[in-house]
Protein backbone atom coordinates (compact mmCIF):
# COMPACT_ATOMS: atom_id res chain seq x y z
CA UNK A 1 0.00 0.00 0.00
CA UNK A 2 1.56 3.70 -0.45
CA UNK A 3 1.58 5.63 1.95
CA UNK A 4 0.48 8.91 1.06
CA UNK A 5 0.36 12.66 2.87
CA UNK A 6 -2.10 15.42 1.66
CA UNK A 7 -1.46 18.70 2.23
CA UNK A 8 -4.37 21.02 1.53
CA UNK A 9 -6.65 18.44 2.29
CA UNK A 10 -9.67 20.25 2.68
CA UNK A 11 -9.36 22.28 -0.59
CA UNK A 12 -10.50 22.14 -4.24
CA UNK A 13 -7.31 19.65 -5.03
CA UNK A 14 -7.48 18.02 -1.67
CA UNK A 15 -11.18 16.95 -1.96
CA UNK A 16 -10.74 15.36 -4.93
CA UNK A 17 -7.58 13.64 -3.60
CA UNK A 18 -9.63 12.22 -0.71
CA UNK A 19 -12.22 10.84 -2.53
CA UNK A 20 -9.63 8.96 -4.89
CA UNK A 21 -7.38 7.93 -2.18
CA UNK A 22 -10.95 6.90 -0.50
CA UNK A 23 -11.66 4.29 -3.23
CA UNK A 24 -9.05 2.05 -1.65
CA UNK A 25 -5.20 1.62 -2.17
CA UNK A 26 -2.91 3.76 -0.05
CA UNK A 27 -2.52 4.41 3.51
CA UNK A 28 -3.15 7.91 4.59
CA UNK A 29 -0.45 9.04 6.39
CA UNK A 30 -1.06 13.17 7.65
CA UNK A 31 -3.85 15.20 6.54
CA UNK A 32 -3.25 19.31 6.71
CA UNK A 33 -5.88 22.13 6.19
CA UNK A 34 -7.07 25.50 7.56
CA UNK A 35 -9.75 26.35 9.07
CA UNK A 36 -12.66 23.91 8.23
CA UNK A 37 -11.41 21.73 11.16
CA UNK A 38 -14.59 19.74 11.35
CA UNK A 39 -14.21 18.97 7.30
CA UNK A 40 -10.69 17.64 8.46
CA UNK A 41 -11.74 15.71 11.19
CA UNK A 42 -13.98 13.80 9.54
CA UNK A 43 -11.27 13.38 6.16
CA UNK A 44 -8.37 12.25 9.08
CA UNK A 45 -11.13 9.68 10.55
CA UNK A 46 -12.50 8.58 7.18
CA UNK A 47 -9.07 7.97 5.69
CA UNK A 48 -7.69 6.45 8.46
CA UNK A 49 -4.72 8.90 8.55
CA UNK A 50 -2.39 8.97 11.29
CA UNK A 51 -1.68 12.53 11.65
CA UNK A 52 -4.14 15.51 11.12
CA UNK A 53 -2.74 19.24 10.77
CA UNK A 54 -4.05 22.65 10.53
CA UNK A 55 -1.92 25.57 9.77
CA UNK A 56 -3.77 27.91 12.14
CA UNK A 57 -2.38 27.47 15.40
CA UNK A 58 -5.78 29.27 17.01
CA UNK A 59 -7.46 26.36 15.01
CA UNK A 60 -6.18 23.57 17.22
CA UNK A 61 -8.25 23.04 20.59
CA UNK A 62 -11.02 22.78 18.19
CA UNK A 63 -9.61 20.22 16.28
CA UNK A 64 -8.00 18.18 18.84
CA UNK A 65 -11.41 17.81 20.56
CA UNK A 66 -12.65 16.35 17.30
CA UNK A 67 -10.32 13.66 16.97
CA UNK A 68 -10.36 13.06 20.55
CA UNK A 69 -10.14 9.41 21.23
CA UNK A 70 -9.91 8.38 17.60
CA UNK A 71 -6.06 7.69 17.56
CA UNK A 72 -5.34 10.27 14.84
CA UNK A 73 -2.72 12.55 16.21
CA UNK A 74 -2.98 16.34 16.23
CA UNK A 75 -0.54 19.91 15.75
CA UNK A 76 -0.99 23.07 14.53
CA UNK A 77 0.83 25.72 12.64
CA UNK A 78 3.12 26.31 9.36
CA UNK A 79 6.09 24.53 10.96
CA UNK A 80 4.13 21.75 12.00
CA UNK A 81 2.17 21.57 8.33
CA UNK A 82 5.78 21.57 7.15
CA UNK A 83 6.97 18.94 9.74
CA UNK A 84 3.48 17.04 8.39
CA UNK A 85 5.10 17.11 5.14
CA UNK A 86 8.43 15.64 5.91
CA UNK A 87 6.75 12.06 7.75
CA UNK A 88 7.98 9.07 5.93
CA UNK A 89 5.63 8.53 3.49
CA UNK A 90 5.89 6.99 -0.45
CA UNK A 91 3.58 10.35 -1.87
CA UNK A 92 3.11 14.20 -0.64
CA UNK A 93 0.35 15.67 -2.50
CA UNK A 94 0.71 19.29 -1.76
CA UNK A 95 -2.74 21.24 -2.49
CA UNK A 96 -2.05 23.79 -0.32
CA UNK A 97 -2.83 28.04 -1.78
CA UNK A 98 -0.37 30.19 -2.37
CA UNK A 99 3.52 30.74 -1.54
CA UNK A 100 2.38 29.09 1.92
CA UNK A 101 3.35 26.34 -0.04
CA UNK A 102 7.02 26.40 -0.78
CA UNK A 103 8.27 25.01 2.53
CA UNK A 104 6.12 22.02 2.79
CA UNK A 105 7.32 21.08 -0.91
CA UNK A 106 10.22 21.58 0.15
CA UNK A 107 10.01 19.42 3.31
CA UNK A 108 8.45 16.78 1.47
CA UNK A 109 11.51 15.99 -0.80
CA UNK A 110 13.99 16.60 1.61
CA UNK A 111 12.43 13.18 3.27
CA UNK A 112 12.62 11.92 0.27
CA UNK A 113 9.10 11.58 -0.95
CA UNK A 114 8.10 11.76 -4.08
CA UNK A 115 6.19 15.26 -4.29
CA UNK A 116 2.42 15.43 -6.64
CA UNK A 117 2.80 19.47 -6.96
CA UNK A 118 -0.82 20.88 -7.48
CA UNK A 119 1.02 23.75 -5.26
CA UNK A 120 2.24 25.74 -8.80
CA UNK A 121 3.63 28.70 -6.50
CA UNK A 122 6.68 26.53 -5.29
CA UNK A 123 7.79 26.36 -8.71
CA UNK A 124 7.09 30.25 -9.52
CA UNK A 125 8.72 31.31 -6.23
CA UNK A 126 11.38 28.76 -6.10
CA UNK A 127 11.47 26.59 -8.97
CA UNK A 128 15.74 25.94 -9.30
CA UNK A 129 15.99 25.61 -4.94
CA UNK A 130 12.95 23.17 -5.29
CA UNK A 131 13.81 21.02 -8.05
CA UNK A 132 17.92 20.91 -6.55
CA UNK A 133 16.39 19.91 -3.34
CA UNK A 134 14.90 17.27 -5.24
CA UNK A 135 17.10 16.03 -7.18
CA UNK A 136 20.18 15.77 -4.37
CA UNK A 137 17.47 14.22 -2.00
CA UNK A 138 16.70 11.63 -4.53
CA UNK A 139 12.86 12.31 -4.95
CA UNK A 140 10.95 12.38 -7.49
CA UNK A 141 8.48 15.40 -8.51
CA UNK A 142 4.89 14.98 -10.30
CA UNK A 143 3.09 17.71 -12.09
CA UNK A 144 -0.21 17.86 -10.79
CA UNK A 145 -1.85 21.02 -12.67
CA UNK A 146 -3.37 19.93 -15.61
CA UNK A 147 -1.91 20.97 -18.36
CA UNK A 148 1.88 19.96 -17.00
CA UNK A 149 0.40 16.58 -15.98
CA UNK A 150 -0.82 16.61 -19.54
CA UNK A 151 2.78 17.52 -20.90
CA UNK A 152 4.41 14.84 -18.73
CA UNK A 153 2.30 12.08 -20.30
CA UNK A 154 3.26 13.59 -23.76
CA UNK A 155 6.84 13.24 -22.79
CA UNK A 156 6.86 9.45 -21.53
CA UNK A 157 9.37 7.43 -23.49
CA UNK A 158 10.61 10.52 -25.85
CA UNK A 159 14.32 12.43 -25.02
CA UNK A 160 13.70 16.33 -23.78
CA UNK A 161 16.46 16.97 -27.10
CA UNK A 162 13.58 16.37 -29.52
CA UNK A 163 11.35 18.63 -28.23
CA UNK A 164 10.49 21.88 -29.99
CA UNK A 165 7.82 23.49 -28.09
CA UNK A 166 5.15 23.42 -25.27
CA UNK A 167 1.13 24.35 -26.12
CA UNK A 168 -0.73 25.22 -23.00
CA UNK A 169 -4.00 25.74 -22.99
CA UNK A 170 -6.33 28.01 -21.29
CA UNK A 171 -9.87 28.25 -21.56
CA UNK A 172 -10.13 32.37 -21.34
CA UNK A 173 -11.56 32.41 -17.84
CA UNK A 174 -15.26 34.28 -17.08
CA UNK A 175 -14.33 37.50 -19.32
CA UNK A 176 -13.50 35.59 -22.68
CA UNK A 177 -16.09 37.31 -24.74
CA UNK A 178 -16.66 40.86 -22.28
CA UNK A 179 -15.52 43.83 -23.90
CA UNK A 180 -12.68 45.31 -22.75
CA UNK A 181 -13.64 48.69 -21.14
CA UNK A 182 -15.81 46.51 -19.12
CA UNK A 183 -12.62 44.68 -17.43
CA UNK A 184 -12.37 47.27 -15.11
CA UNK A 185 -16.07 47.12 -13.27
CA UNK A 186 -15.76 43.32 -12.84
CA UNK A 187 -16.00 42.22 -9.43
CA UNK A 188 -14.76 39.48 -7.78
CA UNK A 189 -17.71 37.53 -8.10
CA UNK A 190 -18.18 37.60 -11.83
CA UNK A 191 -14.45 36.75 -11.87
CA UNK A 192 -14.66 33.36 -9.52
CA UNK A 193 -16.64 32.07 -12.31
CA UNK A 194 -15.24 29.62 -14.18
CA UNK A 195 -17.10 28.27 -17.63
CA UNK A 196 -15.41 24.44 -16.96
CA UNK A 197 -13.45 23.88 -14.03
CA UNK A 198 -14.77 23.35 -10.54
CA UNK A 199 -11.77 25.01 -8.75
CA UNK A 200 -11.12 26.95 -5.09
CA UNK A 201 -11.99 30.87 -5.51
CA UNK A 202 -8.14 31.88 -6.43
CA UNK A 203 -7.21 30.06 -9.10
CA UNK A 204 -10.83 30.83 -10.25
CA UNK A 205 -10.16 34.24 -10.32
CA UNK A 206 -6.62 34.26 -11.61
CA UNK A 207 -8.11 32.54 -14.66
CA UNK A 208 -10.16 35.09 -15.26
CA UNK A 209 -6.82 37.44 -15.41
CA UNK A 210 -4.69 34.73 -16.67
CA UNK A 211 -2.36 35.31 -13.97
CA UNK A 212 -2.93 31.51 -13.61
CA UNK A 213 -1.62 30.67 -16.89
CA UNK A 214 1.32 33.28 -16.21
CA UNK A 215 1.87 31.57 -13.14
CA UNK A 216 1.67 27.72 -15.70
CA UNK A 217 3.63 29.02 -17.80
CA UNK A 218 6.93 30.07 -15.42
CA UNK A 219 5.49 26.39 -13.73
CA UNK A 220 6.37 24.81 -17.15
CA UNK A 221 9.66 26.63 -17.72
CA UNK A 222 11.17 25.60 -14.22
CA UNK A 223 9.69 22.03 -14.21
CA UNK A 224 10.86 21.10 -17.50
CA UNK A 225 13.61 23.15 -17.59
CA UNK A 226 12.20 24.10 -21.58
CA UNK A 227 13.43 28.06 -22.77
CA UNK A 228 10.58 30.91 -22.34
CA UNK A 229 10.26 30.89 -26.52
CA UNK A 230 9.47 27.58 -26.23
CA UNK A 231 6.73 27.96 -24.54
CA UNK A 232 3.40 28.94 -26.45
CA UNK A 233 -0.57 29.23 -24.51
CA UNK A 234 -3.23 28.71 -26.60
CA UNK A 235 -7.12 30.18 -25.70
CA UNK A 236 -9.08 27.04 -26.10
CA UNK A 237 -13.01 27.27 -25.24
CA UNK A 238 -13.41 23.56 -24.49
CA UNK A 239 -10.51 23.01 -22.18
CA UNK A 240 -10.21 19.31 -23.61
CA UNK A 241 -7.00 19.38 -25.08
CA UNK A 242 -4.98 19.77 -21.81
CA UNK A 243 -1.58 20.88 -23.84
CA UNK A 244 0.38 19.27 -26.52
CA UNK A 245 4.34 19.04 -26.92
CA UNK A 246 5.83 19.74 -30.80
CA UNK A 247 8.74 17.72 -31.71
CA UNK A 248 11.67 18.24 -34.02
CA UNK A 249 10.00 16.66 -36.62
CA UNK A 250 6.96 18.08 -36.44
CA UNK A 251 4.32 15.85 -35.05
CA UNK A 252 2.53 17.21 -32.13
CA UNK A 253 1.25 15.27 -29.32
CA UNK A 254 -1.98 16.33 -26.99
CA UNK A 255 -3.26 15.20 -23.98
CA UNK A 256 -7.44 15.33 -24.37
CA UNK A 257 -9.58 14.66 -21.46
CA UNK A 258 -12.90 15.77 -19.54
CA UNK A 259 -12.04 18.72 -17.43
CA UNK A 260 -11.61 17.03 -14.21
CA UNK A 261 -8.43 17.53 -11.78
CA UNK A 262 -9.16 13.66 -10.52
CA UNK A 263 -7.37 12.61 -13.73
CA UNK A 264 -3.97 14.93 -12.87
CA UNK A 265 -4.66 13.86 -9.02
CA UNK A 266 -5.23 10.29 -10.06
CA UNK A 267 -2.21 10.08 -12.61
CA UNK A 268 -0.18 11.70 -10.04
CA UNK A 269 -1.10 8.86 -7.07
CA UNK A 270 -0.69 5.69 -9.20
CA UNK A 271 2.36 6.63 -11.02
CA UNK A 272 4.35 5.23 -12.83
CA UNK A 273 1.35 3.15 -13.23
CA UNK A 274 -1.92 4.09 -14.95
CA UNK A 275 -4.83 3.22 -13.02
CA UNK A 276 -8.80 3.09 -14.16
CA UNK A 277 -10.41 6.27 -12.80
CA UNK A 278 -14.18 7.77 -12.13
CA UNK A 279 -13.92 10.45 -14.67
CA UNK A 280 -16.07 10.52 -17.44
CA UNK A 281 -15.04 9.39 -20.97
CA UNK A 282 -14.63 12.17 -23.89
CA UNK A 283 -17.57 12.12 -26.39
CA UNK A 284 -15.86 13.74 -28.98
CA UNK A 285 -18.79 13.66 -31.74
CA UNK A 286 -20.85 15.43 -29.10
CA UNK A 287 -18.39 17.84 -28.73
CA UNK A 288 -18.41 18.30 -32.53
CA UNK A 289 -15.49 20.91 -32.58
CA UNK A 290 -12.79 22.32 -30.75
CA UNK A 291 -11.53 25.90 -31.25
CA UNK A 292 -8.04 27.31 -30.64
CA UNK A 293 -6.83 30.86 -30.76
CA UNK A 294 -4.14 33.23 -29.41
CA UNK A 295 -4.36 35.43 -26.63
CA UNK A 296 -5.14 38.96 -26.71
CA UNK A 297 -2.20 40.51 -25.05
CA UNK A 298 -4.64 43.86 -24.04
CA UNK A 299 -7.03 41.41 -22.50
CA UNK A 300 -4.52 39.23 -20.98
CA UNK A 301 -1.33 41.51 -19.68
CA UNK A 302 -0.44 38.81 -17.47
CA UNK A 303 0.87 36.98 -19.49
CA UNK A 304 3.87 39.73 -20.61
CA UNK A 305 4.55 39.93 -17.20
CA UNK A 306 5.68 36.58 -16.79
CA UNK A 307 7.66 36.44 -19.75
CA UNK A 308 9.52 39.62 -17.73
CA UNK A 309 9.60 37.24 -15.39
CA UNK A 310 11.56 34.48 -17.00
CA UNK A 311 13.89 36.90 -18.88
CA UNK A 312 14.73 38.24 -15.26
CA UNK A 313 14.84 35.41 -13.52
CA UNK A 314 16.33 34.60 -9.84
CA UNK A 315 14.28 36.10 -7.38
CA UNK A 316 11.36 37.50 -9.57
CA UNK A 317 9.22 34.64 -9.79
CA UNK A 318 8.93 35.54 -5.93
CA UNK A 319 8.43 38.45 -6.19
CA UNK A 320 5.84 38.40 -9.32
CA UNK A 321 3.90 35.41 -7.46
CA UNK A 322 3.69 37.41 -4.22
CA UNK A 323 2.57 40.91 -5.47
CA UNK A 324 0.03 39.07 -7.59
CA UNK A 325 -1.57 37.03 -4.22
CA UNK A 326 -1.42 41.09 -2.51
CA UNK A 327 -3.22 42.19 -4.96
CA UNK A 328 -5.83 39.14 -5.66
CA UNK A 329 -6.36 39.89 -2.00
CA UNK A 330 -7.41 43.15 -2.19
CA UNK A 331 -9.80 42.64 -5.48
CA UNK A 332 -11.18 39.94 -3.03
CA UNK A 333 -11.31 42.46 -0.77
CA UNK A 334 -12.76 45.16 -3.18
CA UNK A 335 -9.99 47.73 -2.62
CA UNK A 336 -8.77 47.56 -5.99
CA UNK A 337 -10.59 46.75 -9.35
CA UNK A 338 -9.66 43.86 -11.52
CA UNK A 339 -7.54 45.65 -14.41
CA UNK A 340 -5.45 47.28 -11.64
CA UNK A 341 -3.60 43.78 -9.90
CA UNK A 342 -1.64 43.40 -13.20
CA UNK A 343 -0.66 46.99 -12.81
CA UNK A 344 0.30 46.79 -9.11
CA UNK A 345 2.39 43.83 -10.00
CA UNK A 346 3.97 45.38 -12.98
CA UNK A 347 4.76 47.95 -10.80
CA UNK A 348 5.97 46.09 -7.75
CA UNK A 349 8.14 44.39 -10.29
CA UNK A 350 9.44 47.45 -11.28
CA UNK A 351 10.81 48.84 -8.56
CA UNK A 352 12.25 45.17 -7.50
CA UNK A 353 14.25 45.31 -10.32
CA UNK A 354 16.21 48.28 -8.88
CA UNK A 355 16.15 47.01 -5.54
CA UNK A 356 20.14 46.65 -4.36
CA UNK A 357 19.17 44.88 -1.41
CA UNK A 358 17.74 41.96 -2.93
CA UNK A 359 20.26 39.08 -3.76
CA UNK A 360 19.54 37.32 -6.66
CA UNK A 361 22.83 36.02 -7.13
CA UNK A 362 21.94 32.77 -5.02
CA UNK A 363 18.23 31.15 -4.36
CA UNK A 364 18.29 30.46 -0.58
CA UNK A 365 14.72 29.95 1.40
CA UNK A 366 15.87 32.93 3.10
CA UNK A 367 16.37 35.09 -0.17
CA UNK A 368 13.27 33.63 -1.63
CA UNK A 369 10.87 34.55 1.86
CA UNK A 370 12.46 38.17 2.05
CA UNK A 371 11.99 38.94 -1.85
CA UNK A 372 8.48 37.56 -1.28
CA UNK A 373 7.43 40.01 2.35
CA UNK A 374 9.05 43.00 0.58
CA UNK A 375 6.78 42.02 -2.76
CA UNK A 376 4.03 42.49 -1.01
CA UNK A 377 4.59 45.04 1.22
CA UNK A 378 5.47 46.72 -2.40
CA UNK A 379 2.19 45.95 -3.12
CA UNK A 380 0.24 47.28 -0.56
CA UNK A 381 1.81 50.59 -0.80
CA UNK A 382 1.18 51.02 -4.28
CA UNK A 383 -2.73 49.57 -3.57
CA UNK A 384 -3.35 52.17 -0.94
CA UNK A 385 -2.33 55.13 -3.92
CA UNK A 386 -4.51 53.31 -6.34
CA UNK A 387 -7.58 53.04 -3.74
CA UNK A 388 -7.20 57.06 -2.22
CA UNK A 389 -6.62 57.83 -6.30
CA UNK A 390 -9.65 56.39 -7.44
CA UNK A 391 -11.71 57.40 -3.98
P1 LIG B 1 -8.36 25.86 -2.17
O1 LIG B 1 -8.42 27.26 -1.73
O2 LIG B 1 -9.61 25.18 -2.57
O3 LIG B 1 -7.66 24.96 -1.03
C1 LIG B 1 -6.45 25.34 -0.44
C2 LIG B 1 -6.06 24.42 0.70
O4 LIG B 1 -4.87 24.94 1.30
C3 LIG B 1 -7.09 24.32 1.82
O5 LIG B 1 -7.04 23.04 2.40
C4 LIG B 1 -6.59 25.36 2.84
O6 LIG B 1 -6.99 25.08 4.16
C5 LIG B 1 -5.09 25.22 2.69
N1 LIG B 1 -4.39 26.44 3.03
C6 LIG B 1 -4.75 27.73 2.74
N2 LIG B 1 -3.83 28.60 3.20
C7 LIG B 1 -2.88 27.85 3.80
C8 LIG B 1 -1.66 28.18 4.49
N3 LIG B 1 -1.27 29.45 4.65
N4 LIG B 1 -0.90 27.16 4.98
C9 LIG B 1 -1.29 25.86 4.83
N5 LIG B 1 -2.44 25.50 4.20
C10 LIG B 1 -3.21 26.49 3.69
O7 LIG B 1 -7.30 25.82 -3.37
P2 LIG B 1 -7.27 24.85 -4.65
O8 LIG B 1 -8.11 25.44 -5.72
O9 LIG B 1 -7.48 23.44 -4.23
O10 LIG B 1 -5.77 25.05 -5.14
C11 LIG B 1 -4.66 24.49 -4.44
C12 LIG B 1 -3.41 24.60 -5.30
O11 LIG B 1 -3.58 23.77 -6.45
C13 LIG B 1 -3.13 25.99 -5.83
O12 LIG B 1 -1.74 26.17 -5.92
C14 LIG B 1 -3.73 25.98 -7.22
O13 LIG B 1 -3.11 26.88 -8.09
C15 LIG B 1 -3.44 24.55 -7.64
N6 LIG B 1 -4.36 24.01 -8.65
C16 LIG B 1 -5.68 23.90 -8.36
C17 LIG B 1 -6.55 23.38 -9.31
C18 LIG B 1 -8.01 23.20 -8.97
O14 LIG B 1 -8.73 22.57 -9.76
N7 LIG B 1 -8.52 23.69 -7.87
C19 LIG B 1 -6.07 23.00 -10.56
C20 LIG B 1 -4.71 23.12 -10.83
C21 LIG B 1 -3.86 23.61 -9.86
MG1 LIG C 1 -3.79 24.39 -14.72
Amino acid sequence: MKRVSLLGATGSIGESAVDLIGRGGFQAVALTGGRNVARLAEQAVELGAELAVTCFPECYEELRQRLEGTGVDVAAGADAVAQAAAQPADLVLNGIVGAAGLQPSLAAVRAGATLALANKESLVCAGPLLMATAREAGAQVLPVDSEHSAVFQALVGEEMSAVERVVITASGGAFREWPLEKLARATPEQAATHPNWDMGQRITIDSASMFNKALEVIEAHEFFAIPPERIEVLIHPQSTVHALVGFCDGAMMAHLGAPDMRHAIGYALHWPERAELPVARLDLAALGRLDFAAPDPARYPALLLAQEVMAAGGLMGAVFNAAKEAALDGFIARSIGFTDMARIVEAVMGRMASQTGLNNDMMTLDNVLQADQMARELAREAMQKTSEATG
